[in-house]
Order: structure tokens, then C-alpha cells, then sequence
């Protein structure tokens, strides 16, 4: 096998971390279901180099492997899902500190924090990331992370990682990034010097809309990695053998999946913007986006799979054409195959910020033809 480090990441998707099989020559890796692992002869030792299967498993180290290429990190730790890799994050602070949260953010952020970390002692400050005097402004003598999402959820604000690492790192702030929409495939936090990449492998990486996963990805080894191993390890919210074996499978056509899904989102952009029945469309790859010089700047090869459509009209209206559309699945979450569309206020509750015009869609790989006209018949 060569350097895998070398090579492409479709390739390294595909073979990396595969050698779990060896002893039989199976060409894909077996599901290892042990939750032990035998001492040898001396009976100290452990020869397969796994103990127990919350410490250390064949899946998952084989998915570590695959899931540190794939943003060119030297480690990376898996955990049963994504909210559980940022409660990893978290947890390493400790109380007493303050973190800064980008004012739109993934719903369930903003959950963990007011369940779980505030009660804790933790402070916190919902700040929009693209304005970065007011990012500076919300810095306290305690603030231990930013915490960056971009494209941010569900209103596609992008965030400029390299200016918001350039604000922490003088002042020895860590930065995290939620990379779980932009991918692996379209960008790369660690690159642009954030200390540690998370995903929601739920999402694109996973691409079936069938396992539960998070990862956090680092570009080398540091306290908060240690702390995040120790988590995972000693916390105990690990994936299991099937949803591990299950994420490998679906690594291996990720960089297949990914430019169909922004091909897509960017035609249906292009089409839903032109519609007299839309209000705007929120979609970094159009050209009149208010962000898309930033994330062209930092996205390669596309803008993604995810959009939000702002209706004309009241949120009656938008339920009306969620509920029409027939491919387009009205349902939450995202990055499947399959495209799926939600009106995201009456899921978020009543504290949602979001617009009740707003639709978020994840653009799956269907033909776009097909995926226009279910439009065209929905908006009439
Ligand atoms: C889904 C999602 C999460 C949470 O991940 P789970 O796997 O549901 O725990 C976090 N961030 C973003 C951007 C997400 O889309």
C-alpha cells in the first residue's frame, strides 16, 4: 500500500484504516463485535493491542484513521454523535470559563449550553462571527473558545475562519469549528488554523441518513485532544462496531456524493431565486449572497448540499409547500442521499430566531430535473 498521506482523499476515503481483515485477506474490513480482546501467553500483554471495547475498538480506530485524512489531522476521536463530540469540547474547559457561540448555530448548541454547561458554570456569548469587531468586543478575561460554524445553521451565514483564528490565538484562545455542513470535501478548518475540526458524521459523511455519529478532528496532538481521548474513553459515548463499519462503507463514496449534492443545491439556488414566489434564497455559492467572496475564499470546489429558502408569504404559506413537495421529504436533519426539506422555527420552538418563512432543504442526489419540477409543481 503506499503513503496514504500522499494521496487523494477520494482514494484515502476508500483505503485507509482497511487492514483490520489482514489475517483472512478479506478485501473489505470485517464488523469486529467483540467487546474484549484476549492477553497473550505472558499474561500481561494484549497482542491485537485492544483491551476492552469502550477503551479502543478495530472499527472505530479503523474510522479514526479514515476520519484524520480526511482533514489532514494526526488524530481523530469518534463519539456515538455529534452532540456528544461538542460536549467533549466543552467539558474540557471546565466551569468558570466563558466561550463565545455564533449567534446562529446548530439548535442543539444552544440546547447543551442552556441544559447542561450554564447550569455547570459555564458563560457564553451568542455573537454574529461576520461582524468581527463585535467577535472581539464579546472576548471576556475568561473566554476559553470561539466556537465557529460556517455555513452557520440554518441561515447560511459564513464566518472567515482565518480572521477568527487571527482574533484567539494572540490572546491563547482555542478555536473549534463545526464543519459538519461544508465537509471535509469543501473545507478544511484545520488548514486555516483552527485547533480542533468537529462533524456531525450523521450528516454528509455518513450520507444515508441511517447511523448517529460525531468526530473531532486535530492537526496535532494537544491538551484538548488528550482531554477528548480521556472523554471518549472514560465518558463512554462511543459508536458502536455496526455504526463504525456503517460510516467506513459510507466514506468510501464520499467524494462521489459531495459534488452532486453542490451541484444541486446550486441549481436549485439559481432556479429558486429567479422564482416570483421566493423571497431570497441563502446560499453562500450565489454571487449576489452577501458572504460569498468570504466563502469563496475559503471553500474549494464548491458551496456545498444546504440552502434555505425565505417564501413570500407567512409561515402557513411555507408549511403549504413543504407538505406539497413529493421528493423533497418534509423532515429534519440533512446530508442524506435523499433530499429532504424542513421548516426549521416549528422544529427549533418557541425560541427560535429563525424566520417562519424559512425553509432549509438539503439538496440530495437525485437528478436535478426531477428535483426542479417537484418545485415547480409545489410553488405552482
Ligand atoms: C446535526 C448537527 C449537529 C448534531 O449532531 P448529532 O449527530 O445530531 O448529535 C451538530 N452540528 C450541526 C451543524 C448539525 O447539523
Amino acid at each position: 500500500m503506499p503513503d496514504l498521506s500522499k494521496l487523494q482523499p477520494a482514494t484515502q476515503a476508500i483505503h485507509a484504516g482497511n487492514s483490520i481483515g489482514a489475517a483472512s485477506g478479506a478485501v473489505v474490513p470485517p464488523m469486529v463485535l467483540s467487546t474484549t480482546f484476549e492477553r497473550g501467553h505472558d499474561g500481561l500483554s494484549y497482542p491485537g493491542g485492544f483491551v476492552y471495547s469502550r477503551y479502543d475498538a478495530p472499527n472505530r480506530q479503523s474510522l479514526e484513521t479514515k476520519l484524520a485524512l480526511l482533514e489532514n489531522g494526526t488524530e481523530a476521536v469518534c463519539f456515538a454523535s455529534g452532540m456528544a463530540a461538542i460536549a467533549a469540547v466543552l467539558h474540557a474547559l471546565g466551569p468558570g470559563c466563558h466561550v463565545v457561540v455564533p449567534d446562529d448555530v446548530y439548535f442543539g448548541v444552544r440546547g447543551i449550553v442552556e441544559k447542561l454547561y450554564a447550569p455547570w458554570g459555564m458563560t457564553f456569548s451568542y455573537v454574529d462571527m461576520t461582524d468581527l469587531p463585535t467577535v472581539e468586543a464579546a472576548i471576556q478575561k475568561n473566554t476559553r473558545l470561539i466556537w465557529i460554524e460556517t455555513p452557520s445553521n440554518p441561515e447560511l451565514k459564513i464566518t472567515d475562519i482565518e480572521a477568527i483564528v487571527k482574533i484567539a490565538q494572540p490572546r491563547g484562545i482555542l478555536t473549534g469549528c463545526d464543519n459538519t455542513w461544508a465537509t471535509p470535501y469543501f473545507q478544511q478548518p484545520l488548514a486555516l488554523g483552527v485547533d480542533v475540526s468537529m462533524h456531525s458524521t450523521t450528516k454528509y459523511l455518513g450520507g444515508h441518513s441511517d447511523l448517529l455519529g460525531g468526530v473531532l478532528i486535530f492537526r496535532e496532538q494537544t491538551p484538548l485532544s488528550d482531554f477528548a481521548r480521556t472523554y471518549q474513553k472514560a465518558g463512554g459515548a462511543v459508536p458502536s462496531a455496526f455504526d463504525c463499519w456503517l460510516l467506513g462503507r459510507s466514506l468510501a463514496t464520499f467524494a462521489a456524493r459531495m459534488p452532486i449534492h453542490a451541484s444541486n443545491a446550486a441549481q436549485l439556488a439559481a432556479y429558486l431565486s429567479a422564482h416570483p414566489r421566493v423571497e431570497r434564497v441563502l446560499y453562500p455559492g450565489l454571487v449576489a449572497d452577501p458572504y460569498h467572496q468570504v466563502a469563496k475564499k475559503q471553500m474549494k470546489g464548491g458551496f456545498g448540499g444546504m440552502l434555505s429558502v425565505l417564501l413570500k408569504g407567512d409561515q402557513a404559506n411555507a408549511l403549504a409547500v413543504a407538505t406539497k413537495l413529493q421528493l423533497f421529504k418534509h423532515a429534519t436533519s440533512l446530508g442524506g442521499v435523499e433530499s429532504l426539506i424542513e421548516h426549521r422555527k416549528s422544529v427549533e420552538g418557541p425560541t427560535s430566531l429563525t424566520p417562519d418563512n424559512l425553509l432549509r432543504i438539503s439538496v440530495g442526489i437525485e437528478a436535478i430535473e426531477d428535483l426542479l419540477a417537484d418545485f415547480g409543481q409545489a410553488l405552482g
